[in-house]
């Protein structure tokens, strides 16, 4: 399952957050910036344990995700920075991504990211809309997220993603339209636009369950999807994922890694990771993270003493996730490439296929089987269908 020469993706997890977004439910807190360098020295162990374990697999990418990481002092990028160069091979042209809130950039701090080696941002402005901003608890205004973006580009970065949130309770069509071409206005390298989901266990879901919000009505947010598809093909970003459109060569390397079921070391609270044919995820509280990889705790041969659960991806697995993983692609699945590397599996989809592509969520053209328009804004039931028995429950982090 696992090719031990194969390149291998670094993913960083900074779980520090100056406020806690009330849609937000990946792995993050607030008031924990005092924990920073107790992380910062449990990652530095951690990926020790990983080098030892993939030692010579050259590394294409490396993500600092969040999390805020652009909370991290320039000097803390640079020293984990260092240590990911000593520990592996990383490539001359390696993409290193660093994720930003507006409000936490500044010159100073940018420029020493640049020297670290981060060379693409990806930064997290969600809307241009004040009464929108309030209501994802976001604490930049539109103002503050143009000039961080003016504060990118000064400081030399030539691969920026802006990541905007469609879909809210009560936005108009027209309100998005005014964020994007805002946005568009910027000139950025690549666009993430996603829709809101109304995550379990969040502060908005319990808003929702109280009645004090309404979730937006499908028919608009499928409108608004549509119209985001045409609107940034037309500015010249090309839509590579359901969710990410970019200018030609800006693709993310490091994501598009993970829809093509590469391997990745994921290190910090909460990070999963995908290494030797295991999927493992890593503990999620910080204190305990800090704790568990006190020097001198013995890691195992296949995860470090933070892993609190593995898994070994069998060929079922790995078919279903290469399966998913690819169809979100708008290139889609090579269909022969497929079968030749699981010649098992392909037999358990013909149906589910046939009736995906009969009402038109899917289509076959030269070999290559991909999402329809229709079938990007449901995919996820889609995927549903295409998953079941299996169930997949790790995926990575992304803020
Ligand atoms: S959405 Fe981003 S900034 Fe807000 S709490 Fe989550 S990780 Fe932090």
């Amino acid at each position: 399952m696992s090719d031990r020469g194969a390149p291998l993706s670094v993913y960083v997890h900074v779980p520090f957050c100056t406020v806690k977004c009330a849609y937000c439910d990946f792995n993050s807190y607030a008031n924990l910036e005092d924990e920073i360098p107790a992380w910062e020295t449990a990652l530095v162990e951690e990926l020790r344990l990983w080098a030892a374990a993939s030692a010579g697999r050259p590394v294409p990418t490396v993500f600092f995700g969040g999390g805020t990481p652009s909370l991290l002092e320039g000097e803390a990028v640079q020293r984990l920075m260092d240590q990911v160069r000593t520990r592996w091979p990383l490539d001359a042209d390696a993409e290193v991504t660093l994720e930003a809130n507006p409000e936490s950039v500044s010159a100073e701090r940018l420029l020493k990211y640049r020297a670290a080696g981060v060379n693409r941002i990806s930064m997290g402005v969600q809307s241009l809309q004040p009464e929108e901003l309030i209501f994802l608890d976001r604490i930049h205004s539109a103002e503050r997220a143009q000039e961080a973006f003016r504060l990118l580009r000064d400081a030399g970065f030539e691969n920026v993603s802006v990541d905007l949130i469609f879909g809210l309770p009560q936005q108009s069509l027209g309100s998005w339209q005014d964020t994007v071409e805002r946005v568009l206005g910027w000139g950025p390298d690549h666009v993430s636009a996603y829709a809101l989901i109304v995550e379990e266990g969040t502060p908005l879901a319990s808003r929702v369950a109280r009645g004090e919000v309404r979730p937006a009505d499908a028919d608009v947010v499928a409108s608004m999807s549509e119209w985001t598809e045409l609107r940034l093909e037309r500015a010249g970003y090309r839509q590579y994922e359901i969710s990410n459109y970019a200018r030609e060569g800006h693709e993310c390397r490091h994501n598009l890694a993970y829809w093509r079921h590469a391997e990745y070391v994921g290190v910090g609270p909460g990070a999963h990771g995908f290494v030797n044919g295991v999927r493992y995820a890593v503990e999620r509280s910080p204190m305990r993270y800090a704790q568990l990889l006190a020097p001198g705790r013995p890691g195992s041969k296949i995860a470090t003493p933070a892993a609190v659960s593995q898994e070994t991806v069998d060929a079922d697995t790995a078919a279903v996730d290469t399966f998913v993983m690819g169809l979100r692609l708008n290139a889609g699945i090579d269909v022969d490439a497929f079968v030749r590397e699981f010649p098992v599996q392909w037999s358990r989809w013909e149906a589910v296929v046939e009736w995906a592509t009969g009402v038109e969520l899917t289509e076959r053209s030269g070999g290559w089987l991909r999402l329809t328009p229709k079938g990007r804004r449901l995919a996820d039931e889609l995927f549903v269908r295409i998953m079941e028995p299996a169930l997949i429950e790790d995926r990575p982090e992304r803020a």
